[in-house]
């Protein structure tokens, strides 16, 4: 960080939609960047878990230049030689049949909503003015309209009606109040199996199955918005398979684009996304070229099962470490994987206080909802900096 950068004067043209910290980063490789004066960090936020491979991974960055010199957008008005492969590996990471590529996770999660809606009236049957899609308190799918309409943060929500009809929440991990809410109108049940934004809130081991069974029983969609919590993260490949969950309909985003381009998809079979027929849904840049290579070769990391692996075992050293610091400036950690979130006690400071010591002392983490920290490194963090991360955390806990 440096004092002396005049922020304020060198965002003058910035909308003020993020309150970013005063860093400003100019290389990346692997879980840390350096900022324009040198100064090297290690990336405790990754771009909100798009950076899952870190930096620059060299596979990545091949895959992108390698394509960069072939071709990068022809419109899915033509077939290019990249999206079947992407769609093809994406689907078989999945267990699903078919992909249907965009390009945000918003986009993605708009496209699981269109695509339970139409499934709902064509295929369940339900009149479109009865139709209710079940969502979690706490939420986080993204910032469009329609995903906001849901949202119970203020800040996410207020201001942007009219709203869209047609969701219904309940409290996130009350399985009694998701059998509650599904009846025979539930077209859908849409959740985030792990909610990020929210602070990683774990459910209760028996939520997600309950929300599979009742979805299953009461003839309703389980979409999983893994766009956060998936592709490695939490130590399996999705967070669904944490509790041997498998969803009707994956969201994926963030990291499948590599942190090198936005890609997002969905993944189900053919019986829900064939509702989708030529003209109905499309995105100029969904499933492009360069995205598709970029995106096949995160599936290729993917398939080795070496990431996975690499979080579930170095999850626990992290988990421990930070677990350590409760009584000692954290009230609360919940984690899996290399995703925690940790809980500041007020006497510590605001959440973004003890970010602002993080800083100084060479972490990149984001406060989120006030007191609690989300930390999410890239998962190529070396073991030992694992340790050299919750020493850091523990003296930023102290004002
Ligand atoms: N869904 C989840 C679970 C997210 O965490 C996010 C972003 O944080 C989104 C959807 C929206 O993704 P994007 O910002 O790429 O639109």
């Amino acid at each position: 960080m440096n004092p002396s950068r005049d922020f304020q004067a060198m965002t003058e043209h910035v909308a003020h939609n993020y309150a970013p910290l005063p860093v400003v980063a100019a290389t990346g490789e692997g879980a840390w960047v350096t900022d324009v004066d040198g100064r090297r960090y290690l990336d405790c936020l990754a771009a909100y878990s798009a950076m899952n491979f870190g930096h620059r991974h060299p596979q990545i960055v091949a895959a992108a230049r390698q394509q960069l010199d072939r071709l990068t957008l022809i419109s899915r008005a033509f077939f290019d030689d990249q999206l079947p492969d992407f769609c093809a590996r994406v689907a078989q990471l999945c267990g699903k049949d078919r992909v249907l590529p965009m390009n945000t996770g918003a986009e993605a999660v708009e496209t699981a909503i269109k695509v339970a809606r139409k499934w709902g009236a064509e295929v369940k049957g339900v009149p479109p003015e009865r139709a209710s899609i079940v969502v979690a308190h706490g939420n986080f799918h993204g910032r469009t309209i329609t995903i906001v309409s849901f949202s119970d943060d203020q800040d996410t929500h207020g201001g942007f009606g009219p709203y869209t009809p047609g969701f219904r929440s309940v409290p996130f991990g009350d399985a009694q109040a998701l059998i509650d809410a599904v009846d025979d109108d539930t077209i859908a049940v849409l959740l985030e199996p792990i909610q990020g934004e929210a602070g990683v809130i774990v459910p209760p081991d028996e939520y997600l199955a309950t929300a599979r069974r009742v979805c299953s029983e009461r003839g309703a969609l389980l979409i999983c918005d893994e766009i956060q919590s998936g592709l490695g993260r939490v130590g399996r490949t999705f967070a669904s398979d944490l509790w041997g969950v498998v969803p009707d309909v994956y969201v994926l985003g963030k990291a499948l684009g590599g942190g090198v381009v936005p890609v997002s998809a969905v993944a189900a079979d053919a019986d829900i996304l064939d509702v989708i027929r030529p003209g109905q849904h499309g995105s100029t840049f969904g499933g492009n070229a360069l995205a598709a290579a970029v995106g096949t070769a995160v599936v290729g990391l993917l398939e080795t099962g070496e990431y996975q692996a690499r979080a579930a075992e170095l999850g626990g050293p992290f988990h421990q470490g930070l677990t350590g610091l409760v009584g000692h400036g954290l009230t609360a950690v919940r984690s899996r994987g290399l995703w925690a979130g940790i809980d500041v006690d007020p006497q510590a400071g605001t959440g973004r206080d003890v970010c602002l010591r993080l800083l100084e002392r060479g972490v990149l983490a984001k406060d989120t909802h006030g007191s609690t920290l989300r930390l999410a490194p890239p998962l190529v963090i070396a073991e030992e900096e694992i340790g050299w991360l919750v020493d850091q955390v523990a003296a930023a806990l102290r004002p």
